[in-house]
């Protein structure tokens, strides 16, 4: 087990990064593939259904944060099944906020950094809810970059479908409370045993992977961490953010301190033989 503690804005709860605004794409088209690129782009060309293309409600060009050992990309996408009251992202869980990005000028971008960028994160939002997903990542794959999906894992079939025609290189799931507290931390009717199920794939699914939980003052007390370090364990890594208030979903939550660094550290400390990495995110100092 090793012991991590990141630097983050902690202003998140999917990476480090609120959506950028739309980017113009400048700089000098590469004829090369992109690192990140594992496979021939043809090798991405499965027979997938036609859907609507997924709404980008903007993106980031470039993070050296979000996705593990690469820089990358983030497509932030509108939508979400969930209502978390802590939530940093709001206007992409109840109103459109008028920024979106059309896929093809997001995948224009991305042919002007081939070369230069290694990965693309997908985060939102819950990027699982649209059924244009799999031609979205198709599309990204097919131009030699790594994708790395954040995700809420209420769609476990989804995910499933993702890794099994091989578009998703590292998947990132916020496990947001032990099971029985998911309806409260989650402010939606969750199928927990979705959850679960979605967690266990993870686990088993040989992609790389990490899991993590944004830590509420009030919510989140020392057994329910423990509870959830039991679900995860065996996880290639398993992450504690610090909850800021500031900018959140519901109201309330703005009037709640800050996560203590102190219990951060200690609960990392209770939880480090659960995972292969045990860390902690968006520390003050
Ligand atoms: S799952 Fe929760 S924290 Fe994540 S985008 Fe949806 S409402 Fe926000």
């Amino acid at each position: 087990m090793e012991l991590a503690v990141e630097g983050c804005c902690g202003n998140c709860t999917k990476g480090g990064s609120k959506p950028g605004h739309a980017c113009s794409g400048q700089g000098a088209p590469c004829e090369g593939k992109g690192k990140g690129g594992h496979h021939h782009e043809a090798a991405f060309r499965h027979a997938l259904p036609k859907y609507p293309p997924v709404p980008i409600a903007g993106f980031t060009p470039l993070t050296l944060l979000d996705y593990p050992g690469k820089l990358a990309s983030i497509a932030f996408l509108w939508g979400c099944n969930m209502r978390c009251g802590y939530c940093h992202n709001p206007g992409l869980v109840t109103q459109d906020d008028g920024t979106r990005v059309s896929e093809k000028e997001f995948l224009e971008f991305l042919d002007h950094r081939r070369g230069k960028l290694e990965g693309v994160v997908i985060t939102g939002g819950e990027p699982c809810v649209h059924p244009g997903l799999p031609n979205f990542l198709s599309a990204i794959k097919e131009k030699g970059f790594a994708v790395k999906l954040d995700s809420n894992g209420s769609f476990p079939q989804v995910l499933k479908a993702v890794v099994g025609k091989g578009l998703v290189d590292y998947i990132a799931m916020d496990v947001k409370a032990p099971l029985a507290k998911y309806a409260i931390v989650s402010g939606s009717h969750v199928d927990s045993g979705k959850i679960l199920e979605s967690i266990n794939f993870i686990k088993s699914s040989g992609i790389e992977h990490e899991f993590r939980t944004t830590v509420v003052p009030g919510i989140h007390a020392e057994e329910d961490l423990l509870e959830i370090g039991r679900l995860v364990c065996g996880a290639d890594a398993y992450y504690l953010q610090q909850f800021r208030p500031g900018g959140n979903l519901d109201p309330a939550f703005e009037r709640l301190p800050a996560t203590p660094d102190s219990f951060l550290l200690q609960m990392a400390q209770k939880l480090e033989s659960f995972a292969s990495v045990v860390g902690v995110r968006g520390l003050s100092y």
